[in-house]
């Protein structure tokens, strides 16, 4: 399959970035490390005229600490650089580890964590050739007007499938977006929308420049098990990150998140209530599974069945709360 004809714009600063970005409005699709935008643009889900390359934009690479106020991630940072930074190892394990799961060595040496956050959501309607889209039919999501997983509905259920976003929901993460009107500062869980077509609030002309970590949940346990098919290369069908912090046997505070299940990664309803002040055993992991169970909405958007993917969702989580005691 190959690429569509697009002109490629190299900036060198953020600054020139959001010129470019300004000037193009609707025509302009960004790049990062490539590794989902590429494969998507030769399936001709994307055809934009202009591709705005970041790589050469510094100042959105690196992880910083902050004295006293957490760890700031620029966006370009790649997912091999947060898999090995001791100091998100030692104070946020919960994201290293998820960050160890992202696809195969080449692809996180390529992918980066804006990109990661910003992906797009998936759907066995949807990642396919043109020439599939075609003989099938189009959908909501893509130059049609029906879902084939929900017929009858108007919305988009594609599952958003980035492994590092409900590690950065746990860790209750912030993230930057600079575009032409200025700069603002979104806890994550405001960045998407929960629908599968328009999935994050960042508008075209709009950049994600930095994630913040903050210092109360550093040095939390954490937590991250995913369910996918090859196990040497693939998305999410069901991921469950957990970050949680224990004194005296007790949890104190702890968080639960999922991905690949929702069309937004999302926080589990009432497993920090469920969790607080308790000790762990076999009976809390088990609740805190049901209720993951509960705030997860899989649909036929992948190979496995949604069945299967809801009670992988409650194991799995059942499996990460006992981890977290343990680890
Ligand atoms: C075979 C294969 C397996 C994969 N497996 C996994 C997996 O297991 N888990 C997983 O999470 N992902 C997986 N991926 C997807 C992808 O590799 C990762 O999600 C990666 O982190 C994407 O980052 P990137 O920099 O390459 O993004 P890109 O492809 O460059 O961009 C992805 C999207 O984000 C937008 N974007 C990127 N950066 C910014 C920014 N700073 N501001 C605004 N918009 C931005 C782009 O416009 C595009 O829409 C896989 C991909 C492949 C090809
Ligand atoms: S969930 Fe429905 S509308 Fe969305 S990509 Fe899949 S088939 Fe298309």
């Amino acid at each position: 399959m190959s690429l569509p004809e697009f002109k490629l714009l190299r900036p060198r600063s953020l600054e020139e970035a959001i010129a470019h970005l300004a000037k193009h409005p609707g025509a302009i699709r960004v790049i990062a490390g490539g590794t989902d935008l590429i494969p998507s643009m030769r399936q001709k889900l994307f055809e934009p005229a202009y591709v705005l390359d970041l790589r050469h934009v510094a100042e959105l690479k690196g992880i910083r600490e902050r004295q006293g106020s957490g760890v700031e991630i620029g966006a370009l940072t790649s997912l091999t650089a947060i898999e090995h930074s001791d100091v998100l190892r030692c104070r946020y394990p919960v994201l290293t580890e998820a960050a160890a799961t992202v696809a195969s060595p080449v692809i996180r040496n390529m992918g980066t964590i804006g990109g990661n956050i910003c992906l797009d959501t998936r759907c066995l309607w949807y990642n396919q050739s043109l020439t599939w889209r075609k003989g099938c039919g189009f959908c909501i999501k893509k130059d049609g007007d029906l879902c084939h997983v929900a017929p009858g509905g108007t919305k988009c259920w594609a599952a958003f499938s980035g492994d590092t976003p409900p590690a950065l929901l746990c860790l209750g993460a912030e993230v930057e977006i600079v575009g032409p009107v200025g700069t603002r500062r979104i806890p994550l869980s405001e960045f998407y929308t929960g629908l599968g077509d328009t999935y994050r609030v960042l508008q075209p002309d709009e950049l994600l420049t930095r994630i913040f970590l903050p210092e109360g949940t550093a040095n939390y346990r954490g937590v991250y098990r995913k369910l996918r098919i090859r196990g040497s290369i693939d998305y999410p069908l069901a991921g469950v990150a957990i970050a949680m912090k224990r004194s005296n046997g007790h949890v104190v505070d702890a968080r639960v998140a999922l991905t690949a299940v929702n069309p937004a990664p999302v926080l589990v309803k009432g497993a920090s209530e469920a969790l607080r002040g308790q000790r762990l055993d076999e009976a809390l992991a088990e609740k805190v599974g049901a209720l993951a169970a509960k705030t997860a909405k899989p649909l036929t958007t992948s190979a496995l069945t949604p069945e299967y993917r809801r009670e992988m969702i409650r194991v799995f989580t059942k499996r990460a709360v006992l981890a977290a005691g343990t680890n």
